[in-house]
């Protein structure tokens, strides 16, 4: 280890908002470097330029200073070891993997999309793991200098034993066993120029002098790769920690097809951030006391990583509610609450957003509150029998609700003109009249037949609570079933390639 002060990072890549598995990461990442007297970096891991942009790194980071994490260093604050956003990063990893050319460790590759697809088919055929062949592995210098002379483009892969055996530590674990055929020989640069995540990842661990490695366990599979890269630079690799993937209550992995995920949901129905990262802080581990109630200071006076519980943690809303309700009632006196109520949606900024629409629709001021009330729920009260009274059946709405839910999963630029042409793309596709189709969306909105223009309320509420409605309404009406699922996902592909 390149220094002995304690120093992690939270390393996200901006290309949508955060999770919940996100917010785990970055918190026990905060809680270790906080216990330990050390730092905590944030480093923007933004080497996918077609799917990284910008605004999702600045929600990013306003939804980790809303949970109440401050960091060291990181893209907004600086810091000796910048930039600390990998796209302003080239050079450093060019000349990186120039040097494993050298050393032997790396080899130009000049294999077309073509021809790896078709080796990946023909792996599949054959029931063998994917990956590539080495057929580029053992050119000599002159062949690699007389194809670029002749305008090859080339990538840069890694050498991967093909034997034996890697044993990856682990905070948490004994060595996990790893078998090096089944480690891919990985692109570290790309024929652009841009290094691919592993390269990254590693270089600037090193050059960024962390100590500890703490990420979610998906990434074991990976770390074979890291290892043998700091092999091969000569650097010492730093400890690793792989935290429990999060699931949904049925032990699936945590994802948005059944919970919503993101932060910004559980904003907009109305945790309180402190709750959260209680929350989070309760499902890794129990407190000596086994009190269930603790804050961020007690959390990082009480963290010892090796007692996080490695059992599939179950992300579950309900406790979630439960220890927010605790909050709200045990720790916020009158005027806090009244202040964190105006800080969340009660005030001008929020409001002014709907009141034109509402104006339009009321005789009495009093009028205001019921008709606008859904702008300031979670999930809307409504039953099977709210969506009974329109003209399209049953299997007809589940199918709607699904291609809708779908399609607004995958828009990125929310406001009235994408989303309605979302919306009117999965009602032409269904042959369904535009009257007809937004009668249910209404319902599942705004949790009555009658309010202000759905798509407007859509825009407003925005992507996520929007969603989460959509989903709510689905299980309300009844989901397809897993079959109707995948035939609709096939069909979905034909909608979505028809608009994007
Ligand atoms: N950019 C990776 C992610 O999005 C970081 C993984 C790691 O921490 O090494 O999760």
């Amino acid at each position: 280890m390149t220094s002995s002060r304690v120093r992690v990072r939270f390393a996200p890549s901006p290309t949508g908002p955060l999770h919940m598995g996100g917010v785990r990461t970055a918190l026990y990442n905060y809680l270790f470097a906080k216990k330990h007297g050390g730092d905590f970096l944030i480093r923007i891991e933004d080497t996918d330029q077609v799917r990284s942009t910008r605004a999702s790194e600045e929600a990013i980071l306003k939804s980790l200073r809303w949970l109440g994490l401050e960091w060291d260093q990181g893209p907004d604050v600086g810091g000796p070891h910048g930039p600390y956003r990998q796209s302003e990063r080239g050079d450093i990893y060019r000349g990186y993997a120039d040097l494993l050319i050298e050393k032997g460790h790396a080899f130009h590759c000049f294999c077309t999309s073509d021809r790896l697809d078709r080796l990946r088919r023909e792996q599949k055929l054959n029931s063998q793991p994917p990956g590539y062949d080495g057929l580029c592995s053992g050119l000599s210098a002159t062949e690699v200098a007389d194809r670029h002379a002749k305008g090859e483009a080339s990538v840069i892969r890694m050498h991967v034993p093909r034997e034996g055996t890697c044993n990856v530590p682990d905070m948490l674990r004994d060595p996990i066993a790893i078998d090096w055929k089944q480690v891919d020989m990985q692109v570290l640069l790309k024929s652009d120029g841009m290094p691919s995540y592993h390269l990254a990842n590693v270089v600037d661990d090193h050059l960024m002098e962390i100590t500890h490695v703490i990420r979610g366990e998906e990434w074991i599979s990976s770390t074979p790769k890291h290892i043998l890269l700091y092999q091969y630079f000569e650097w010492d690799a730093p400890t690793f920690c792989h935290l429990p993937l999060l699931r949904n209550a049925d032990k699936s992995k945590l994802s948005k097809r059944k919970n919503p995920t993101s932060i910004d949901y559980y904003q907009r129905i109305g945790i309180l951030p402190e709750a959260l990262m209680n929350y989070l802080g309760m499902m890794g581990w129990t407190m000596p006391n086994g009190e269930e109630k603790f804050t961020l200071q007690e959390m990082i006076d009480n963290f010892d990583i090796t007692r996080i519980s490695l059992g599939g943690p179950v992300f579950d809303v309900a406790k979630l509610s439960w220890l927010n309700g605790r909050y709200i009632r045990e720790s916020l006196d009158n005027q806090q609450f009244g202040q964190r109520l105006q800080e969340w949606a009660f005030n001008s900024d929020y409001i002014s957003q709907f009141l034109p629409m509402v104006q339009d629709r009321v005789e009495l001021l009093s009028d205001v509150a019921p008709l606008a009330a859904f702008f300031f729920a979670g999930m809307p009260d409504v039953s099977a029998e709210d969506f009974a009274n329109n003209r399209i059946d049953q299997p007809t709405m589940s199918k709607l609700l699904q291609l809708v839910l779908w399609k607004l999963e995958t828009e990125r630029n929310w406001d009235k003109e994408h989303v309605m042409a979302d919306v009117k793309a999965v009602g032409d596709h269904m042959g369904l009249k535009l009257k007809d189709m937004l009668a249910p969306i209404f319902v599942a909105i705004t949790g009555s037949p009658r309010s202000v223009s759905v798509l407007d309320a859509m825009v407003v509420l925005g992507p996520d609570l929007t969603r989460g409605r959509l989903r709510h309404a689905l299980n309300v009406v009844g989901a397809p079933s897993k079959k109707q699922q995948k035939e609709l996902e096939k069909e979905f592909q034909q909608i979505a390639a028809f608009l994007d």
